[in-house]
């Protein structure tokens, strides 16, 4: 027994320590330095973390790091009335966490949709751009670094919250992941204990009455390796089979989503790189939208987009006349042609 309490809390540890947001690269360096003094103080056995809330903490500390920040910023640039009319000293007790994470990110999206798109690239722009990835730091680089970092902090400061030890019906609300393991679903027993008593008597009738039903803490309830009948689970077999891919796109997209300016999915080819940089570009997801992250990776392996088919769609976008696209990849125009074709436009860069 002791084993297993000593494991639940190396996972909760390590948990922890992922939940402690690093500032960007271009941040804001007083703002950087105001999110790694409260990701110290927010520590598990801090003192000062257990005898103040947390949004006083982020009050107290981020608050007067953003109105310095604010105040120094350029007078004529057109995102500075939105950025004054953001409160960090009181935002965090008004809105909540996850009010002060939303409208920091509409805040980001309005930076972000005001900068001019990418022009169409050519190949030999492709290897001057890889060695020189590295933006400078532009007033809008720092601005767009810090809002990211900000809003990792506050992601991370909202997944804190909630995690106190509850019980419900003896199952344990701290069991388990945040996602199912193939998709951007919640596990099942965080559906279970979420659902009204009516729900749970439709979703779980082979475990109506016992006391603990076998809930898993891993898959959601479309993913669970055996129904509750005890058949296995075909959907589960089939997810198993792609984990491989699967898991491949996660981790590109996760590491995309720590930068909107620069390649960063290291995918092994950079016209590859770019397909990731604009699929996040538009998307606007960050480290902390792992829902949407992992929904995003499940849906292009459902989709069977393809490496080579994320290099057609970039060259496409690029301005590439189909026999040339063609000819790079070894291939007939009409199998580029289908294959364009066969993606679902979410996946088009050009449309
Ligand atoms: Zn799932």
């Amino acid at each position: 027994m002791d084993v297993l309490v000593d494991f639940v809390n190396a996972a909760l540890n390590r948990k922890e320590r992922h939940q402690g947001a690093s500032p960007w690269e271009s941040c804001d360096p007083g703002i950087a330095a105001a999110i790694r003094k409260l990701t110290r103080l927010w520590a598990p056995f801090s003192t000062r973390s257990r005898r103040y809330p947390l949004y006083r903490l982020f009050g107290e500390i981020v608050g007067p790091a953003w109105a310095t920040y604010v105040a120094a910023f350029p007078k004529r640039h057109f995102m500075r009335a939105e950025l004054v009319r953001l409160d960090l000293r009181e935002g965090a007790r008004v809105l909540g966490f996850d009010g002060v994470r939303d409208r920091i990110r509409s805040i980001a999206k309005t930076a972000s949709d005001a900068r001019p798109r990418k022009s169409p690239i050519t190949l030999s722009d492709w290897t001057v751009r890889a060695r020189r990835n590295r933006p400078t730091a532009t007033v809008d680089n720092v601005l767009s670094d810090t809002l990211a970092s900000l809003i990792d902090l506050a992601a991370g400061c909202a997944r804190k919250r909630p995690r106190t030890t509850t019980t419900v019906d003896s199952v344990n609300a701290l069991r388990g992941e945040e996602h199912c393991r193939f998709c951007g679903n919640e596990p099942e027993v965080k559906s279970y204990l979420s659902a009204s008593p009516a729900l749970r008597e439709v979703t779980w009738p082979h475990d109506h009455g016992n006391l603990v039903p076998s809930l898993s803490g891993r898959y959601c309830i479309d993913h669970r390796p055996r129904n509750h009948d005890g058949r296995w689970n075909p959907e589960y077999k089939r997810a198993l089979r792609a984990a491989k891919e699967l898991d491949l796109e996660s981790q590109r997209l996760a590491r995309q989503s720590a930068s909107t300016s620069m390649r960063a999915s290291r995918s092994g080819n950079v016209v590859v790189d770019d397909f990731y940089l604009a699929l996040i570009q538009r998307r606007l997801l960050f480290p902390s939208d792992q829902g949407e992250l992992r929904d995003l990776a499940a849906r292009l392996v459902r989709n069977k987009v393809s490496d080579i088919k994320k290099f057609m769609v970039v060259l496409k976008a690029a301005g590439y006349k189909q026999r040339e696209i063609a000819a790079r990849c070894g291939i007939s125009a009409q199998a580029v042609s289908k294959a364009l074709k066969s993606l679902p436009a979410e996946y088009r860069l050009d449309a």
